[in-house]
């Protein structure tokens, strides 16, 4: 038996925290780290580490501001603000081998929030919701841009739970024919999911460091938009014989995109 669970076994101070945390907990801060300091947490920040977390003084944490890297830490202060003691700078990387952008049409009730939760834990470095034909969900402006907000504190949460020290964007809602107009200068692989295609996900030989990858809504693509996808250059594939709920599709798609790059 290693003296670490020996430790474990006879201080029950250590056995309480490393059952609640066996891994330090990572805290996102929105302004720029840096090593061997004292970092006063942002309110909300501190609230999750100590009222949710349920962090004590001297408690392991590792910070990251998004820009990559991370910093282990500890709790140093509590009191009117939190503070974290910062340590040394680690050069972590945890992206994935492809740079793939997850262009989503909107999907209604949560499931925009369980492909975005999902599509970052797996590695996907840009989202971009859109609005298309069919899509059951239509959002004002304001609406929208509230929506964007909320997906981008669910890309943070997930990014505290994943490991990821960069941060992928969440693109404003655009609407379809906008974005594949816009797409027509964009470079790498595009690929429109598309049950009806020919050729299948497996196939794809080239795929390429960057990748656009276009999902339809609940009730699929119209004619025209299937028509515009493939002028501004997407190649139709399809994911087995089967017809997948959108929010199963795109993350099936992005897992599959890795696995054929050796990320997986
Ligand atoms: N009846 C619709 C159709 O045929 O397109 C079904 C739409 S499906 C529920 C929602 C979206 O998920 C599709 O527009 C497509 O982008 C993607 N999708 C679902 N199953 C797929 C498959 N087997 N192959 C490729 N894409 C798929």
């Amino acid at each position: 038996m290693g003296t670490g669970r020996v430790e474990l076994l006879q201080n029950p101070l250590v056995l309480t925290r490393s059952l609640r945390h066996p891994m330090p907990p990572r805290l996102y801060c929105d302004f720029s780290l840096r090593p061997d300091a004292m970092i006063a947490l942002s309110d909300a920040t501190a609230h999750h580490a100590l009222r949710v977390l349920r962090l004590g003084l001297a408690d392991e944490v590792v910070l990251f501001d998004g820009a990559g890297g991370e910093y282990a830490g500890h709790i140093a202060e509590i009191g009117r603000r939190c503070i974290v003691r910062t340590g040394s700078w680690s050069d972590i990387e945890r992206e994935a081998a492809i740079a793939v952008t997850l262009a989503q049409c909107l999907a209604s009730g949560e499931k925009m929030d369980w492909i975005v939760q999902k599509a970052v834990e797996l590695g996907a470095c840009r989202i971009v919701p859109l609005q298309s034909r069919r899509s059951v969900v239509r959002l004002d402006e304001t609406r929208a841009a509230r929506r964007v907000e909320h997906w981008r504190r669910l890309v943070l949460s997930s990014c505290e739970q994943c490991g990821r020290n960069r941060m992928p964007d969440i693109a404003p809602v655009a609407a379809l024919p906008e974005f594949l107009a816009h797409s027509m200068q964009t470079a790498g692989l595009k690929l429109c999911l598309d049950p009806a295609a020919e050729q299948a996900l497996g196939a794809v030989h080239a795929v390429a460091r960057e990748i656009t990858l276009l999902v339809g809504p609940e009730g699929g693509f119209d004619e025209t938009e299937t028509l515009i996808a493939r002028q501004a250059g997407f190649a139709g594939v399809r994911l087995g014989a089967r017809v997948l709920r959108t929010e199963t599709a795109g993350c099936t798609a992005l897992a599959g995109l890795l696995a054929l790059a050796g990320d997986f």
